[in-house]
């Protein structure tokens, strides 16, 4: 799935793509929330406000957004936040983490108004045109992204009778990203009908291990994919119906296999289930335990790291030293994390990995690079990650995104754009946009989608729900 999607020579994501012939739109493969209103944006952009006014108004914002796609939300977020005077002056930087060096150009096109990108010590940079003396950045791994002070800027300022180093304040979106993250797929098999294997099989080849592995009644065994076996053509010809892989059940533990199960008791409540399937996505939970720790700080029980490489979306090697693994203090968190993307509310997902190729659905096991590749957002896993990731959070949601976007105020905002609308065609395309967002039907987006929110935790007073969650407007 990871090479499928973002490969540097041919993922789907990483191929080369020009404006208006990309993965997205009527012309592409799929169309996303924000491409379908501008409202969607500005609703985002009116939910960070409305948190960083909850939060007590801090100074030295960064607006972190992890696979922007075009750049269309974050457009629209810059500019209704543009003209939210108090707050525009506290963003000190942007930050897209994007895998795609042709998607990242067209988001630069778009908020930077240039394709001509400077170099800097993470990635790319160019001025943001809504925001006098900001700059964006683009990396392709949000590892990159500065945690804690800005580079050579140590603030200190009085806590609670501490000095404390003054950390930045990320305001986080991912919309659509995580469904794009590699899952591992897992099948409960009861051991009787699997003959019992002490091989491990891992990517350079079989292992036997040194000490003999002990294996529960069920086990969970891995879905690998591998070529078509002769045997489950019909036809011989390979086409969406006779794709070039399947997945089969692989015989012996992976290594994920031995772990990956066993990380939540929501995964050992199915053992007794025979032939339950569960996906788990170890690149999402890393990726939300790298949000939580940015609002909420790292758990206190570091685990000592040597220095080592780990590989990044596009293949490069991304150094990860000791010094950055050390845990990262946050007296004070701040901050908030806003995941929209489509996946149950309180179920672990099974069999969603799916392709989508010209707006219909089709094998994602054929033409690798040029089907959208793409599975269920598992929302309790990534709750229960950041809970684990970070003492200083809470979590919000998820909720349908009917719910999130009705209360943040669509129709009140649709009708004030239907006002000013120019001619029949702008009043259609405002009016059925705005309702596909919300239709709770099959063919609206209201209930397949999701908001999820991560703000800092608060031991302060009563609960205080986000808005969108179900809170009001604190200030
Ligand atoms: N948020 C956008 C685009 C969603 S598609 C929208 O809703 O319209 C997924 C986006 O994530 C694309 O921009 C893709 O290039 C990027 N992406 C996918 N996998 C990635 C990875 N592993 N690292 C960084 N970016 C990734």
């Amino acid at each position: 799935m990871r090479q499928c999607l973002t490969h540097p020579g041919g993922g789907y994501y990483t191929r080369q793509t020009t404006s208006g012939q990309d993965q997205f739109g009527t012309k592409g493969d799929f169309v996303t929330s924000p491409e379908i209103s501008q409202i969607f944006g500005e609703l985002v952009g009116i939910w960070i406000y409305a948190e960083w006014l909850a939060q007590g108004r801090k100074d030295r914002v960064q607006i972190i957004e992890v696979g922007p796609g075009r750049g269309t939300l974050m457009d629209d977020v810059l500019r209704t936040i543009s003209g939210l005077g108090d707050f525009v002056k506290r963003i000190e930087k942007i930050y897209l983490i994007e895998a795609s060096p042709y998607l990242q150009k067209q988001q630069a096109t778009l908020l930077s108004g240039t394709k001509d990108l400077q170099k800097s010590h993470i990635g790319l940079t160019a001025p943001c045109k809504y925001i006098p003396d900001c700059k964006i950045h683009w990396c392709e791994d949000i590892r990159l992204v500065p945690k804690g002070t800005l580079a050579g800027t140590r603030v200190l300022r009085k806590y609670a009778d501490m000095e404390i180093e003054e950390t930045l304040i990320p305001f986080i979106l991912a919309h659509e990203f995580f469904d794009a993250l590699p899952i591992h797929v897992f099948q409960n098999i009861a051991q009787s009908s699997v003959p019992a294997s002490t091989t491990i099989v891992t990517p350079t080849g079989p292992i036997k291990p040194k000490y003999s592995i002990t294996t529960p009644k069920n086990t969970w065994h891995e879905l690998v994919v591998s070529p078509t076996s002769p045997s489950s053509h019909n036809t011989g010809l390979k086409d969406e119906n006779n794709p070039e892989f399947e997945l089969t059940v692989s015989k012996t533990p992976t290594p994920h296999s031995m772990y990956l199960p066993k990380m939540s008791k929501r995964y050992k409540d199915l053992e007794q289930i025979a032939d339950a399937i569960i996906e788990i996505s170890p690149e999402s939970l890393s990726y939300i335990n790298d949000f939580a720790e940015r609002i909420g700080g790292s758990n206190p029980s570091p685990s000592p790291r040597k220095n080592v490489e780990e590989p990044s979306a596009t293949g490069s090697k991304i150094s990860t030293s000791s010094k950055q693994s050390r845990p990262f203090t946050k007296p004070c968190p701040s901050g908030a994390a806003l995941i929209l993307d489509y996946g149950p509310l309180d179920t672990i997902p099974a069999n969603t990995l799916r392709g989508i190729r010209a707006h219909r659905p089709t094998s994602p096991f054929q033409s690798p690079g040029l089907v959208d590749i793409s599975a269920d957002v598992d929302f309790l896993a990534l709750a229960e990650s950041a809970l684990r990731a970070s003492p200083g959070v809470e979590v919000h949601g998820p909720v349908e995104q009917s719910f999130f976007l009705s209360t943040m105020g669509i129709k009140e905002r649709a009708e004030q754009l239907l006002k000013g609308a120019k001619n029949e065609e702008t009043r259609s395309r405002l009016e059925t946009g705005w309702k596909r967002l919300v239709d709770l039907g099959p063919n609206g987006m209201g209930k397949t989608y999701k908001a999820m929110a991560i703000v800092p935790y608060n031991d302060k007073g009563p609960l205080r729900r986000p808005v969108g969650f179900g809170g009001h407007i604190v200030d």
